[in-house]
């Protein structure tokens, strides 16, 4: 609506940015960006700039205002959209010096953290996603694109696996229904670090209107072509996606062309407290990439690769066939070194192909883009050579998928100087010969300045003032410039006209000068002008090569991940895994692949494990701290998914059974900083185990149970392994101080004690971090206290006690049978006369308890139970 008192430029800032009230508008004048109001107080945060006042004597209308010049436009977009925010860049459209009035602008594009593709602005080594969520009844829809990249995939889920698929994406950006905005499952991704939602029309996600729009962008009459035509949650939720995208870039999206269903059942699923415990992408303590399996592993050469091995690394792969065909070219390129050096080096040369045919597909790739992708293509010919007669078959595919557009690459290097600015109004962009017309316009204005120095010359001859200069500056042009003293000495001859004085001198201009000038800046201008059409339709023309590009681009990542695989087995001396489907886990001297790079050469101590039907499927771990405990289950872990990555794993040998799920809890105080009661944590996190895992998964818990008072912690430590192994049946190692713990494996077939060899030497312990057989030996503790210098009548009197409470070991012939009963008592022996004998009641209660179904507020109501009969 015109508000009378305004100026016709503040109605027409009050009209762009009603049209998007969120999103901080910011608005060009001449050289600079401003914002206002409400938008020039949050960005002044933001952007630690200053806010002053427009209309000052205006008094209470006064509008707060803020702005910074055009050329930094890049690094305050950075800042905004690192805060979660959301930029509307609206552009002059007209040329201010052509019209009266005010000059027409508009809203080019707008910035959003999910959207982005300005080099400045992304992280080259992290994928940056946005995604939209869906939800009908107990499912959702999930969709995620990578701009920069044209990926696009889509999925549905239980409403519970939502948050570690988010977890897994971590979108820069999550687009979700205004009908959601209460919705309880969004307030628990809310509470993720780093999650960002943009509430959208309820409108873009609606069915119809979704499968309207995806048809329309990828140019079709059915999603059929897709394999996802009858899933209406993921066209929902992709719909929403490409509405917003159409909405924000105002460009073409081009280079998006293919929709890819994503499978979960095909990748190991790795729930958010997994991949936190085993530091796959980030440290657990302070969530730094440094110190990460990824970070450790990376031999990456391209961002493209870097990403791509981010992604392996928290999706790795199910099916053995797949694993096999990764393995088949990691081998071929571990075994010649000649091949993987050749194609690393050329590697070593590529830009980021993906995200240069991104921008050129949006419209916003620069000339030094264009030739850092003709460069990048350059190096196609080479690697597809490097590639031909390969035995892998996944090397030879690529070879194949290897599209060489030598059209791109030709017409680019046709039109390009070898080495172009960024800026594409500036002229000095076009090869010269390119272009006739180009061609004229610069020799005219290169005449043009050889008339200058002769002018020059002339009127100095003329004049007699041999200090006569002509100079040019941008907003006076071209003039002649006499110093002071001479201009007084009254030499100046009449038809000079005075334009300006400066501090030492008089500038004049001629009628003739001024002529000379409309003609020379003239046809610079024409040839900026010229350049920038030239260029705008080259790029034009790449553009629609994009999908070819990101085609090649996502070949390379791939050349990339599987070479730096590759040297990264040689360089360590890894080996091939076996990848067989019975779930069995035999790895001979294993090598944890973060401590092993870490460590100096040889300090690592390898370890054999063997988990399976035969050799026993849970491992229990006992054996005090520092030993390596935690360090070995881990390593475990991590070299299933390294195997499942398809890369090879740091032993000498390995079998390993595909794992369908992988779960990891470290120990309770790891998670303090999260603000949970700890011991709840712990529970909900082994309820979710408990009932999720798959005689096809593997498990890994360290110290289970230390969030609590040591009997309830036995207790439930106990139940749960026995649940383990009676009830999932999957390929367990639990690292535990409960020493008590080690009985179970004398009842329970498929349980096996291992504990961590220690040795004393000349009065010191000695972690020897060997994994032995057979539980660890309990006085050690003893030993520990003597060689601290507690005094020997003390230590004997211990080991009186430590004798006597072993003898306590044999069956109580008042009590049902049963490990627990024994050594919950010794347990509580241990603990002197803290403890009133255990009741009964209170075993009889464990023994019932199902924690098949014990959700984690049961699980809590169980303790307080036992805790009264205790
Ligand atoms: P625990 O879980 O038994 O308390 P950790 O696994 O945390 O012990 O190991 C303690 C330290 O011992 C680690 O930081 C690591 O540096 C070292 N360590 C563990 N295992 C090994 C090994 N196999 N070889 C060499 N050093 C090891």
């Amino acid at each position: 609506m015109a508000d009378a008192s305004l100026t016709p430029m503040m109605q027409q800032y009050r009209e762009l940015k009603a049209r998007d009230p969120d999103a901080i508008l910011l608005f060009r004048m001449g050289d600079f960006y401003e914002m206002f109001g409400e938008d020039a107080v949050r960005a002044s945060a933001v952007l630690g700039i200053a806010v002053t006042t427009r209309d000052r004597d205006k008094g209470d209308q006064a509008v707060p205002m803020a702005g910074f010049p055009h050329p930094a436009l890049e690094t305050y977009l950075a800042k905004i959209v690192q805060a979660g925010l959301r930029a509307a860049v609206c552009e002059q459209i007209e040329d201010p010096k052509l019209v009266k009035g005010l000059v027409k602008r508009d809203v080019v594009r707008v910035v959003t953290p999910g959207t982005l593709t300005e080099e400045a602005l992304l992280d080259p080594r992290t994928a940056n996603y946005l995604a939209a969520v869906v939800e009908v009844g107990t499912k959702v829809g999930l969709a995620w694109v990578e701009l920069s990249m044209g990926r696009f995939s889509l999925t549905s889920l239980l409403r519970t696996e939502l948050a570690d698929e988010i977890a897994r994406l971590s979108p820069a950006e999550t687009l979700v229904s205004e009908l959601s905005v209460d919705a309880p499952w969004l307030r628990s991704l809310r509470a993720q670090p780093g999650f960002a939602v943009t509430i959208r029309p309820s409108w873009d996600f609606q069915a119809e209107q979704a499968r309207k729009t995806l048809f329309d962008q990828f140019g079709v009459t059915t999603l059929e072509g897709f394999g996802v035509d009858d899933r209406n949650l993921e066209i929902q939720a992709a719909g929403a996606l490409v509405a917003y995208l159409r909405e924000t870039q105002k460009s073409s999206l081009g280079h998006i062309t293919r929709l890819t269903p994503y499978r979960r059942a095909d990748v190991l699923t790795l729930d958010e407290t997994t991949r936190r415990s085993l530091e796959l992408v980030r440290t657990l303590r302070e969530g730094k990439r440094e110190g990460s399996l990824l970070q450790v592993i990376d031999r990456t050469t391209t961002p493209m690769g870097a990403r791509l091995l981010a992604e392996y690394v928290t999706s790795p792969l199910t099916s053995p066939a797949l694993i096999e065909e990764r393995l088949g070219a990691v081998d071929e390129l571990v075994n010649d070194a000649t091949l993987r050096g050749e194609l690393r080096e050329a590697l070593g040369e590529a830009y980021d192909l993906e995200r240069l045919a991104a921008r050129v597909a949006t419209g916003r790739a620069n000339p030094r883009d264009l030739s850092s992708l003709a460069r990048t293509l350059a190096l196609l010919p080479r690697i597809k050579a490097r590639l031909t007669a390969r035995r892998s078959q996944r090397l030879s595919r690529l070879e194949g998928a290897i599209e060489l557009c030598p059209e791109v690459r030709s017409s680019i290097e046709a039109a390009l100087v070898d080495d172009p600015p960024l800026t594409i109004k500036e002229g000095g962009l076009i090869r010269p010969g390119y272009h006739p017309e180009l061609d004229r316009l610069r020799s005219a204005s290169k005449e043009g300045k050889s008339w200058i120095a002769k002018y020059q010359t002339d009127q100095i001859r003329r004049t007699g003032i041999s200090g006569l200069k002509v100079g040019f500056n941008n907003v006076f042009g071209y003039y002649i410039e006499i110093s002071h003293s001479q201009a007084q000495r009254g030499e100046v001859p009449a038809e000079y006209i005075r334009k300006q004085t400066v501090k030492n001198a008089e500038r004049y201009y001629t009628p003739e000068l001024k002529e000379f000038e409309n003609e020379v800046r003239n046809a610079d201008e024409r040839a900026n002008a010229l350049e920038y059409e030239l260029f705008t339709s080259l790029r034009d023309r790449v553009s629609a090569d994009a999908p070819r590009l990101i085609q090649a681009g996502s070949v390379l990542a791939q050349i990339d991940v599987l070479s730096a695989l590759a040297e990264l087995a040689a360089r360590q001396g890894y080996c091939r895994p076996e990848i067989v489907a019975d779930p069995v886990f035999e790895v001979e001297a294993g090598r944890h692949p973060v401590l092993d790079v870490v460590l100096p050469h040889g300090d690592f101590v390898p370890n054999d494990t063997r988990l399976g039907p035969d050799d026993g499927s849970l491992l229990l771990i006992t054996g005090p701290n520092m030993a390596g405990k935690s360090t070995y289950i881990r390593q475990v872990a991590l070299i299933a998914i390294m195997a499942q990555m398809g890369g090879f794993v740091p032993a000498r040998r390995a079998r390993i059974g595909v794992v369908d799920r992988l779960f990891a809890r470290v120990g309770a105080t790891d998670e303090l900083s999260r603000g949970q009661s700890t011991f709840m944590v712990e529970m909900t996190e082994t309820a979710n185990i408990l009932n999720n895992a798959t005689p096809q998964s593997l498990v890994i818990l360290d110290e289970i149970g230390r969030g609590t008072s040591t009997f309830d912690g036995v207790s439930l430590a106990w139940a749960i392994t026995e649940h383990l192994h009676d009830v999932v049946g999957c390929r367990t190692l639990f690292a535990t101080h409960y020493h008590e713990l080690v009985e179970l494996e004398k009842t329970k077939a498929r349980i096996r004690n291992a504990n961590v060899v220690v040795s004393e030497s000349q009065g010191e312990i000695v972690f020897l971090h060997r994994i032995a057989p057979g539980g660890a030996d309990q006085s050690y503790g003893i030993h520990v206290a003597r060689l601290a210098g507690v005094p020997s009548p003390v230590l004997d009197r211990a080991r009186e006690i430590l004798a006597f409470l072993e003898k306590q070991h044999g069956p109580d012939p008042g009590l049902p049978e049963g490990p627990i009963r024994r050594k919950v008592k010794t347990a509580r022996s241990l603990q002197g006369s803290l403890f009133a004998a255990l009741p009964e009641p209170l075993v009889a209660e464990l023994r019932q308890t199902d924690l098949a179904t014990l959700g984690p507020d049961q699980a809590l109501d169980l303790l307080k139970r036992l805790r009264e009969l205790a």
